[in-house]
């Protein structure tokens, strides 16, 4: 079974690595930065210590002192999808463990169905007279009207037919979005933009 860490342990893994010298670490110092870091408390430092050991993950090398084991794989939980994620492929975002999709997103000045940008999307183009692809990027009408010949695309697909990069296609299809003339709709296992109205 995967090992799997949440918050607090992933927290005393940070302090840990930065404790960390060559011959080990010394819990009085993770404990030290554990506490002026994230607030925990001494008895949860060893607890979670005492956790990571139990897995493997920390172990006791020749000279007698605590190391982390680098052989030994870990998950982390998205806190913004819940997705499992390698541990060594997070990013943090106000100290929360996110995965590379929803760090992004997060760091975006679009985003993905956010209702304030489709009123004002919406309410820029009824005002403009704008219907269907009117008043769209020559890229955007492209896209949209890609989707609308082939009922369903994933962004993947965009993104390698178009030559975008997976940010710019996240963009595009975002304002798509808002302007509701596309939205998601799950097959399979795969997330697929399709016509709004379909
Ligand atoms: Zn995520």
């Amino acid at each position: 079974m995967a090992l799997v860490l949440d918050k607090e342990e992933i927290w005393v893994l940070e302090c840990i690595k930065e404790a960390h010298i060559d011959k080990g670490f010394h819990i009085r110092d993770v404990i030290k930065k554990a506490k002026n870091g994230y607030g925990l408390s001494r008895s949860t430092v060893y607890e979670i210590v005492g956790y990571l050991e139990f897995h493997g993950l920390i172990k006791t090398n020749k000279a007698g002192n605590r190391e982390i084991d680098e052989s030994i794989a870990y998950f982390v939980t998205c806190l913004g999808c819940g997705k499992e994620i390698p541990g060594n492929e997070y990013f943090k975002e106000n100290g929360k463990q996110v995965c590379e999709d929803c760090y992004l997103e997060g760091h975006q000045k679009i985003k993905f169905a956010d209702p304030v940008a489709v009123r004002s999307k919406k309410l820029f183009r009824k005002q403009h007279g704008f219907e269907g692809a009117e008043g769209l990027t020559e890229l955007q009408k492209e896209i949209y009207d890609f989707i609308l010949e082939e009922g369903g695309v994933t962004p993947e697909k965009i993104s390698k037919l178009f030559k975008l990069t997976p940010q710019e296609t996240r963009n595009q299809l975002a304002i798509l979005r808002h302007c509701e003339l596309l939205k998601w709709r799950k097959m399979g296992e795969e997330m697929y933009m399709v016509p709004f109205d379909s």
